[in-house]
């Protein structure tokens, strides 16, 4: 059978702890994988169930599958052995493995989740602030030319379009870039639509109040 390998050397957790949060067999308190004292993404062979999955998600290539002679059962399946053991007196050498122990986080490896976590809300910050100024440039041009006695535009409602093309967009963004978006909650999407929001405001304000660049 199968496990999922680590290749240390590749492992890259300061940028992502990606595998951590993926391993659809993780459980909070039984993870598949874990960040080790060497601040490396370490599997532990007893719960992995061999799926793969975890390869295809990690952008260093650090992850690869290797078969192991005794593969114990995995973790469902210990849990099952377990229950039974008392009735069924299990010979030693049929035992159910012992559950990986309770990882508990080190400081070190807190401090690289907490730079990853940092890393990856600039990141998005960026990516809304970006998305945000582009709309209002795209809004301008877009909502027809401007009143020269009132400054109104004809079509503002295509800037209001706009910028929920920006705010939607960006969880289709992420998941290309990699961005983990699993732990991502309601306030996290509301400060992203926000910032998209503000910067987009402010771009097409911007442009109206100076009207630099022509109209097309
Ligand atoms: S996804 Fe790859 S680089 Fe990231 S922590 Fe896991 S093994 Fe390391
Ligand atoms: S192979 Fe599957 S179960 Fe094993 S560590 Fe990777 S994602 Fe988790």
């Amino acid at each position: 059978m199968q496990v999922a390998y680590i290749r240390k050397e590749k492992c890259n957790t300061a940028m992502c702890n990606r595998c951590v949060k993926f391993c659809p067999a993780s459980r909070k308190d039984m993870p598949v994988i874990y960040i080790g004292r060497n601040k490396k993404a370490t599997v532990v062979e007893e719960l992995c169930n061999g799926c793969g999955k975890c390869v295809r998600i990690c952008p260093e290539k650090a992850i690869e599958m290797k078969f192991i002679k005794d593969k114990a059962a995995p973790a469902a399946e210990a849990e099952e052995v377990k229950q039974e053991a008392p009735s069924k007196q299990t010979a030693p050498s049929q035992a159910a493995p012992a559950p990986a122990p309770k990882h508990k986080e080190t400081p070190e490896e807190k401090k690289a989740r907490k730079k990853s976590e940092h890393v990856n809300r600039v990141i998005r910050t960026a990516i809304a602030c970006v998305l945000g100024m582009l709309a209002g440039l795209a809004s301008f041009y877009l909502a027809g030319p401007m009143d020269a006695v009132t400054g109104v535009q004809p079509m503002p409602v295509i800037g209001l379009l706009v910028l929920v093309l920006a705010i939607v967009i960006q969880k289709t963004i992420f998941m290309i870039i990699r961005i983990d978006i699993s732990k991502l909650g309601k306030k996290d999407w509301f400060y992203q639509g926000f910032m998209t929001f503000a910067t987009w405001f402010l771009s097409w304000t911007m442009m109206l109040s100076t009207s630099f660049l022509p109209h097309v």
